[in-house]
């Protein structure tokens, strides 16, 4: 009899992952909280919310009770001639805390394809007006997904040089960290110039999959400020960052300028239903209204605006408003930064960085790359104790489900303080 992972072993391939060298998978049979529980019963902390979707804890008893009412109600329907509550509950829900420009809200199924509507409204706005702008501008680091337009816009890189060919040109510009807000300035500007340009599209505050690198708001202001005065359509990812886990509902609400439009999912549905949402300001969804076929959006997924998706939206939406989840982040920011502090102790610890409930650091090791054979170790090593974390490189990052209790995260932190004992001796061993 094979177990589980030896099932998995002999058909599937698993994402992001090298499948002749990498360890057999975890089989996970239960989640409830912070926690995943395999079959034996043992736990880990889940620290990164599944790969950043989880908002309030797995099985969140309020979203499994509306998703499973959802579903003798009703399953899927088309949604091209169609509609129903669901889907229109949650676009009211989200454009109630989205910023006030936004107007309409446009369904798909994840984040790269909310990424690829938003690009493709960008581009024929101006094609509908009979305008010839066409190229977009993104940050050199970011990530946008895995799809072709999300790649393109994406940091080019090992990931992405397969395909570099069939990638459609984009301007890069430097992401403004610190220190750096006057280059990435000068670098807009400079672009701006070509009459060209379509849009502008970012990762708000921090760029998850380049490290949790992080930047300011006022220097994004500025650069929505040169958008503006040069007809550039800016486009706000907030897949990574939407719902809390910048400290604010989004990351945008750290503006005074407000983008064009907005891209969301991962955390959308709490974590727990594939929904993308692309949202967009009046002005943009005028510019295809008209008599002509050709100024229609023909975009669409047979998936859009599930019902049983985007009640888990609507249910998780309520749970984030309720004054306890934005308690709960409070708590949170106010943990990371007294561990921030004490690990500004640590001479192996460097680049400590925090945006609202994401935490990244990085370790001493004198490489960064994704493909650091540290990242291995790291990840092995918080297995070992219960904690789900998964290092990009050297890089070490914090992104928890909002129920985290304080014990759960001491342990989490726990566990990072023993890596940088574990790094040391390594480092001894080796003299
Ligand atoms: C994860 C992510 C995406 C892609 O979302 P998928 O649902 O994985 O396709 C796009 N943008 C950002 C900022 C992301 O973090």
């Amino acid at each position: 009899m094979m177990n589980l992972s030896q099932r998995d072993q002999e058909i599937i391939w698993h994402p992001y992952t090298q499948m002749q060298t990498a360890a057999p998978p975890l089989p996970i049979t239960r989640g409830e909280g912070a926690l995943l529980y395999n079959e034996s019963g043992h736990t880990y902390i889940d620290a990164i919310s599944s790969w950043w979707v989880n908002l309030h804890g797995h099985c969140h008893p309020h979203i499994t009770q509306k998703i499973s009412e959802q579903l003798n109600r009703l399953d899927h329907v088309i949604f091209a001639g169609f509609t129903h509550e669901p889907a229109v509950k949650l676009a009211e829900n989200l454009l109630e805390i989205l910023p006030a420009n936004q107007a309409k809200v446009f369904y798909s199924d994840n984040g790269s394809t909310a990424v690829e509507v938003a690009l493709k409204m960008a581009m024929q706005y101006w094609q509908n007006q009979g305008q010839k702008k066409s190229k977009i501008i993104a940050f050199r680091d970011s990530y946008h997904g895995d799809t072709f337009g999300a790649m393109s816009v994406s940091s080019r890189s090992a990931f992405t040089q397969p395909f570099q060919e069939y990638l459609f040109e984009v301007l890069f510009i430097d992401v403004p960290v610190q220190g750096r807000e006057e280059e990435t300035i000068r670098q807009l500007k400079e672009l701006a110039q070509q009459p060209d340009i379509a849009a502008f599209i970012f990762e708000p505050l921090v760029l998850g999959t380049a490290g949790m690198v992080m930047y300011e708001p006022e220097v994004l202001n500025s650069l929505l400020q040169i958008c503006k005065g040069h007809s550039i359509l800016s486009i706000a990812d907030e897949v990574m960052t939407g719902f809390g886990r910048t400290g604010h509902n989004f990351a945008c609400d750290y503006l005074t300028e407000q983008p064009d439009m907005v891209c969301l999912s991962k955390g959308l549905t709490g974590g727990v239903m594939a929904l993308g949402v692309t949202t967009c300001s009046a002005e943009i969804f005028e510019a295809f209204l008209g008599t002509e076929p050709h100024k229609t959006f023909f975009h669409g997924h047979s998936y859009t605006a599930n019902p049983i998706a985007c009640t888990a939206g609507i249910a998780s939406y309520e749970l984030l408003v309720q004054p306890e989840t934005q308690q709960n982040i409070q708590r949170i920011v106010a943990q990371h930064q007294q561990f921030a502090r004490r690990l500004r102790e640590n001479p192996l610890v460097k680049n400590i960085r925090q945006t609202g409930t994401i935490l990244a650091l990085e370790f001493n090791t004198g490489q960064t790359s994704y493909f650091n054979q540290i990242r291995n170790s790291l990840y092995n090593f918080a297995l070992q104790h219960q904690v789900l974390l998964r290092p990009l490189g050297n890089i070490i990052y914090i992104l928890p489900p909002y129920c985290i209790t304080d014990e759960q995260l001491a342990t989490v932190y726990g566990v990072i303080d023993k890596m940088s004992t574990l790094l040391q001796e390594n480092a001894k061993a080796q003299i």
